[in-house]
């Protein structure tokens, strides 16, 4: 691979979503502010898919990078509006559908974990988008929320209790807000 191997990953995506399909959003970073976009060629959308165990084809394709930034733009407009309450556009629900059944992956055990199979870039976009059908259909679907963080609005399931947590992460935009509230004061 390129020398983009050797870097730590997580200078260059932001990995810390548990929901797969949120954390593929996550590659626009700050997308209320300076929407910086990270999957700049298909050997960006290559890494990403290694570290989520999703790299199953050695050939990722400037039309696969065109597929998973439609995928992805379409995961971000469905899952802000459920986290405003709403409904998710009939289109959008039609591409999910669409890119799910567009695929023939699979899980194994291996070494008592589970781990997803496929043979293409399809099938990898294909767990990303079932991943969203669940998690935006499913019983998460009312803490499904978009982060309070003004430049970041990025989506994630809140998994506290109360179901009352603002930020994507307590350790980055929950942080960011509690030193911008001390400094006001
Ligand atoms: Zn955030």
């Amino acid at each position: 691979m390129t020398q983009g191997a050797s870097l730590d990953i997580r200078t260059i995506f932001r990995l810390d979503n548990a929901v797969l399909a949120f954390r593929f959003t996550a590659t626009i970073f700050d997308r209320a502010g300076a929407a910086i976009e990270r999957l700049t060629d298909p050997g960006r959308l290559r890494l990403w898919l290694h570290a989520s165990g999703l790299d199953f084809s050695d050939e990722v394709t400037a039309e696969d990078l065109t597929a998973a930034k439609a995928l992805r733009e379409c995961i971000h407009r469905a899952g802000a509006a459920v986290a405003d309450g709403g409904q998710i556009v009939a289109a959008d629900v039609r591409a999910l559908n669409a890119l799910s059944r567009n695929g023939n992956p699979y899980r194994v055990l291996e070494k008592g974990e589970v781990r997803w199979r496929g043979a293409s870039t399809a099938d990898a976009l294909s767990v990303i988008a079932a991943d969203a059908i669940y998690t935006l259909g499913g019983p998460d679907r009312d803490r499904v929320k978009a982060c309070s963080d003004e430049h970041c609005h990025g989506l994630y399931v809140d998994t506290t209790r109360a179901n009352n947590r603002r930020w994507c992460n307590m350790n980055t935009c929950g942080n960011r807000a509690k030193k911008a509230a001390l400094a006001r004061r």
